[in-house]
């Protein structure tokens, strides 16, 4: 039996947004995202995506399966195609439709008309499949309040499509469409799981990583690269940025006291990143914290530190508990790499007693010392770019 997938977006997520532009950007991600399976056919109607496979041997699973990770798509629809006639409706839907009986314990049917030269008005249709179904399944009654299963069939211009329960999309809205940012991805659990969060609303994400060898290994920075290459399921391909960061390191520790450490290298990460998303075209900053999670997560810390930053600066994970952002970062299956144990430059040199609630004035005056502004500028230059894309 033919089948075809019912992409759905919510029309809540067409608010305040242009619909004809966050249809085309989706209708682009999706096309990108299953050509590596074969040849589809596209059609769409009423915030409804019609994908039809022109291969046998395309396994619709792995559609699925692929679909579930492109944002803006609410849900997901596996249908079988019937003729515009109600025989061969019927008789495929008691079909087709066996599975879903088996465990269903009540149902009922809808049935929507785009075409309305359709000989049967939909509450027809309802009760004549509805019975036949009924017939062909004694054992499943009928409940139009809080049935088990629905039955859809929607009528449309060239075919009719019948199909019972749908799949939940990933949400949010479709990537590129609210612009882009940089990522400041460590090797922890917590900022892959921002830049997650912010791809889901439509965010493009590239991603920074400040290395400081030989204080860290190659081993870590390949973690990071990992990581990155998994983060492209779902926010697409990606721009990665590798920043040589040693040299500002050993310099802060000859020349800053010790308990600024973190928060003026924070700063230094945030000077740098501003200038590489100058390139990337990057409007905001995106970090991992969460507030109070470690010494340098204090407000007073992200005072300091927004205080060089001329962008805005996003901190998705901000209120979130870290079972909260762990059971995100195993649902986009980042958790196992990320507990892997390689260093990253802020713990080798993380000092014995961070200042928690620092002045910035202190702050800033420390960083005078440090005369950092050439550092910066060979930093950026040393930058490496690397590209990630979505397996094909
Ligand atoms: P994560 O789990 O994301 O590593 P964390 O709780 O370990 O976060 P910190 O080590 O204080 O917290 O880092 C805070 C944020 O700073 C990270 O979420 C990340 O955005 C950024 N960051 C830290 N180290 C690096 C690095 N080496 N390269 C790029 N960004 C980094
Ligand atoms: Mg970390």
């Amino acid at each position: 039996m033919k089948e075809v997938i019912l992409v759905k977006y919510g029309e809540m997520a067409l608010k305040g947004l242009n619909k004809g532009t966050f249809e085309d950007v989706l209708f682009k991600q999706i096309k990108y995202r299953l050509r590596p399976l074969g040849r589809f056919g596209y059609s769409g109607a009423q915030s409804t995506i019609y994908i039809e496979p022109l291969e046998e041997t395309i396994q619709l699973d792995e559609v699925i399966c692929r679909l579930q990770k492109v944002f803006g798509i609410a849900t997901i629809c596996r249908a079988c195609v019937c003729e515009k006639d109600f025989e061969d409706i019927r008789s495929k839907a008691v079909s087709y439709l066996e599975e879903a009986f088996e465990t269903a314990d009540s149902f009922k049917v809808e049935a929507k008309r785009a075409d309305k030269s359709f000989p049967m008005k939909s509450p027809d249709i309802c009760r004549e499949l509805g019975g036949a179904l009924a017939e062909a399944y004694p054992d499943v009654p009928v409940d139009v309040h809080n049935p088990g299963i629905t039955v859809m069939v929607d009528i449309r211009d060239t075919n009719a499509y019948v199909y019972a329960g749908k799949i939940k999309g990933a949400g949010g809205l479709p990537l590129g469409t609210s612009g882009k940012a940089l990522l400041l991805l460590s090797g922890g659990i917590d900022s892959p799981v921002a830049g997650y969060m912010m791809a889901k609303r439509g965010i493009k994400v590239a991603a920074i990583h400040f290395v400081s060898p030989p204080y860290t290994s190659d081993r870590a920075l390949l973690k990071v690269e990992q990581l990155c290459a998994k983060m492209t399921d779902y926010c697409g391909d990606m721009h990665f940025y590798c920043v040589p960061f040693t040299e500002i390191q050993e310099q802060l520790k000859r020349r800053c006291p010790e308990e600024f450490f973190t928060i003026l290298m924070r700063r230094m990460m945030m000077l740098i990143a501003q200038e590489i998303a100058k390139k990337e075209e990057a409007l905001a900053l995106v970090t991992g914290e969460s507030v109070g999670q470690v010494a340098s997560q204090t407000i007073q810390a992200m005072v300091c530190t927004d205080a060089v930053c001329k962008c805005p600066v996003f901190r998705p994970c901000i209120g979130m508990d870290k079972t909260e952002i762990i059971e995100i970062a195993r649902k986009i299956d980042t958790f196992d790499i990320s507990i892997q144990p390689y260093e990253d430059c802020c713990t080798v040199f993380t000092p014995k007693h961070p200042k928690i609630r620092p002045q910035l004035d202190a702050i800033e005056a420390a960083q005078e010392k440090g005369d950092f502004g050439e550092m910066i500028a060979r930093a950026v230059a040393g930058t490496e770019m690397k590209t990630f894309r979505i397996e094909r």
